[in-house]
């Protein structure tokens, strides 16, 4: 129906745009897409094997381990709800680091059992496959919320500085420069995107804006992830805890926990 808008006079009539069904991009190229079969197996092998490693990572911290290529690494909620954040990088070559933007292209904004972790361009190489998940029965929630993603970026002191105005040095981002610089004399430019595991993260329905609610994990939970290259791994206990705590609003530190990492390798 023809409306008058002050700046283009009478008869002025909105653009219809022509509607289109959703097409996938990426529609899962071969090398997205593993055999299960191969993956359980490979599981199995580390599992009864050896556990080589094995970390703690201290609540508000973060620690780095390695991997070959073939290990699981488990990643174990084993005191109360906690969410951590993940990078990766080539062992051999760390330039070579995980890609959680292509990540999310080739599988969804969430990683569930058998989706792999690219590595940036131009390798675009998967760096690891996701097999096993506690939590994969949560889902996509009512609210198109759902576990573990690969949205994007971690927390970080520079926008808790843009939102509160206050300076602080507490986040996943100080955390895992911290044990890259630390632990393999590392840089701060080496963080990058991380894969968010625990965190339960969508977009609204109505202003498609980033949200979050409390993690549904608890103790004993656990996912595991093969590597499918040699690694140099960082997890960090987030310091929001179980994430139930608006950004910007203290975190009582009863709200916070370590994560636990194990190594399995198959034996020769
Ligand atoms: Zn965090």
């Amino acid at each position: 129906m023809a409306t008058t808008q002050p700046w283009c006079g009478k008869n002025f009539k909105p653009r219809v745009f022509e509607k289109h069904p959703p097409t996938l991009c990426y529609d899962k190229p071969a090398a997205a897409q593993v055999a299960k079969s191969q993956y359980d197996d490979m599981r199995y092998k580390a599992i009864m094997g050896e556990m080589i490693e094995s970390v703690v990572v201290p609540k508000r911290s973060a620690r780095t381990w390695t991997m070959q290529q073939g290990d699981l690494c488990r990643i174990t909620v084993c005191e109360g709800s906690q969410v951590g954040d993940l990078n990766f990088w080539n062992l051999e070559n760390t330039q070579e680091r995980f890609y959680s933007g292509k990540t999310r292209q080739l599988h969804s904004t969430h990683l569930r059992v058998y989706d792999r972790l690219w590595s940036c361009m131009p390798y675009l190489r998967p760096m690891a496959t996701f097999v096993f998940d506690s939590l994969a029965a949560y889902g996509i929630d009512e609210d198109g919320g759902a576990l573990h993603d690969v949205i994007g970026t971690r927390c970080d002191d520079y926008t808790y500085k843009l939102i509160t105005g206050k300076d602080r040095i507490g986040s996943c981002h100080s955390s895992l420069v911290q044990a890259v610089v630390n632990e393999r004399a590392m840089c701060e430019a080496d963080v990058h995107d991380v894969w968010n595991i625990f965190m339960c993260t969508g977009f609204t329905r109505d202003t498609h804006q980033y949200f979050c609610k409390p993690s549904p994990a608890r103790k004993g939970d656990y996912i595991e992830f093969i590597a499918d290259m040699n690694l140099l791994v960082a997890l960090s206990a987030c310091p929001q805890g179980d994430v139930s705590i608006p950004v910007g609003q203290e975190v009582p530190d009863a709200k916070c926990h370590p994560l636990k990492v194990e190594i399995f390798r198959k034996k020769n």
